[in-house]
């Protein structure tokens, strides 16, 4: 409808270009960038896209590899409910692991940094978990560089322990498991290595490549191996950043408080932030006037791989929302003030995510090579049955990968992953459970449900041979 009116067309002559494309629409949905050029093309018109524009005008410039200096990692810790994330992160926080520093942490800013022993530091993502950590993957932003998967030894490898390794593994985020809970008298590591292995997780004392630590988070026995093995496998990863621009990252989280106003939380993750910085993120903008770190302490500039809580924003940020220094505070309010207009315009994003009936079409395009499923379903067999069937789809043109697949309800942390990973969901005799379904709305992530392993196997056949008779 937006478009017919902008181009000064009827609706049908748009709904009816569309269908000669083999896209079937009604009036109020929306197009991809790509199908937009190519209905106004046909209408002999050209499309110019203006969120393209205002981030090209920020387009961060590529550093030369001799301005890169080693910087700290970004860990995110993730698993089953009660296995010990907050315990980790709390012992972490507020023990002596930390070398050199008086005190604890004593504010939560959704991220912390430690320096251990001989100086090396790690900085921490406060949110235990894998919402978050996909939530932020979905907003677009790349943040965590190692997971710490932990999983109780007197427990067992539970739905989401796999949840997070495959949300992990989607991110192409390497893993360091914590095998926690080994205080415990009914504590069994081996039992757990033993189930990771089944799953072709492979750790150290078993022969793998992974790494993995017997820890307990409540009496800190061998959390600070832990924390050395997550710095051996930062090692491996060369991290780099240039201290020496303007700052740039990704904001964490952000409040309004009664008396300060706007504090974001932000992580800056290329060149240094100073007070006095204008500052661009996400729709809101301001100057830096005050900057604290962690332990409440004022400071007056950060490097890479620092979290710090910023004053001076006019608005909330939203977490994962990418923030810039500019040089210019009328810069950085315009562009602030263009999004802004842009989201209220637009109030549906504007990157449409796979759809079961699109996939012909974007093979046809020669553009699809790889179909992401999540797979969910009421019993291991059929899951499992379903995952052979799907792989076995897999053609020269375009390979099927089942990026996450267990046995249960649809849940919202599925469809972040879909989100992140664009995903189609596909259930076998379950169904979207709590804000899935609504999540999957907003997201407008594809979950189809089935109870006939046959149909599913078929809609899938179809859908990849361009054949599947469009949902209307
Ligand atoms: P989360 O849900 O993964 O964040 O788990 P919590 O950190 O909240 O821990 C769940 C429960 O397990 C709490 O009662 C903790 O005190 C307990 N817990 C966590 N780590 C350990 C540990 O290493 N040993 C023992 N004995 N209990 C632990």
């Amino acid at each position: 409808n937006e478009v017919a009116t902008m181009m000064n067309v009827s609706t049908t002559e748009i709904i009816s270009a569309c269908m000669s494309l083999g896209i079937m629409v009604t009036m109020n949905q929306r197009l991809d960038a790509e199908t937009l050029s190519i209905v106004a093309d046909e209408f002999g018109y050209e499309v110019e896209f203006v969120t393209a524009e205002i981030e090209e005008s920020i387009e961060e410039e590529v550093d030369a590899p001799e301005d890169l200096k080693p910087r700290a990692p970004i860990v995110t810790v993730m698993g089953h409910v009660d296995h010990g994330k907050t315990s980790l992160l709390d012992y972490v926080r507020e023990e002596n692991v930390i070398a050199g520093e008086s005190g604890g942490i004593t504010q939560h800013i959704g991220a912390y940094g430690v320096t251990l022993q001989d100086g090396q530091r790690i900085t921490f993502l406060d949110t235990p978990g894998h919402e978050a950590f996909t939530a932020m993957r979905a907003r677009g932003a790349q943040v965590t560089d190692i997971a710490i998967i932990v999983v109780a030894a007197d427990d067992d490898i539970m739905p989401q322990t796999k949840e997070a390794i495959s949300h992990a593994q989607a991110a192409n985020v390497p893993i360091v498991f914590a095998i926690n809970k080994i205080d415990k008298p009914t504590a069994n590591p081996d039992k757990i290595k033993e189930g990771l292995a089944a799953m072709n997780l492979l750790v150290e004392d078993w022969g793998g490549k992974i790494q993995s630590h017997d820890i307990s988070a409540k009496t800190g026995q061998g959390v600070k191996e832990l924390l050395e093995k997550v710095l051996l496998e930062a090692e491996l990863l060369e991290l780099k950043a240039n201290p020496d621009r303007l700052a740039s990252g990704t904001v964490v989280e952000a409040f309004l408080d009664k008396g300060r106003g706007y504090v974001s939380t932000v992580l800056v993750q290329s060149g240094t932030m100073q007070i006095g910085d204008y500052v661009l993120a996400g729709t809101c903008s301001g100057k830096v006037k005050a900057m604290q770190d962690e332990r409440g302490k004022d400071v007056k500039e950060v490097g890479p791989a620092t979290p710090v809580s910023i004053l001076g924003l006019d608005g909330a940020p939203q977490a994962g929302d990418r923030f810039n220094v500019l040089d210019d505070e009328r810069e950085a309010k315009q562009i602030a003030a263009k999004r802004s207009q842009l989201q209220r315009e637009q109030s549906v994003r504007t990157q449409r995510h796979i759809t079961l009936d699109e996939i012909g079409r974007r093979i046809a395009l020669g553009e699809f090579k790889e179909l992401n499923i999540i797979l969910k379903g009421d019993v291991d067999g059929s899951v499992e049955a379903l995952t052979d069937s799907f792989q076995k789809l897999s053609t020269d043109e375009i390979q099927v990968n089942i990026i996450h697949k267990g046995v249960g309800a649809i849940t919202e942390s599925d469809v972040l992953l879909a989100s992140a990973s664009d995903a189609i969901i596909i259930g076998f005799n379950v169904r979207p459970m709590g804000n899935a379904r609504s999540v999957a709305d907003r997201e407008e992530i594809d979950i189809r449900m089935y109870s006939i392993i046959y149909d599913a196997i078929n809609d899938l056949k179809d859908a990849m041979e361009g054949m599947l008779s469009p949902e209307i």
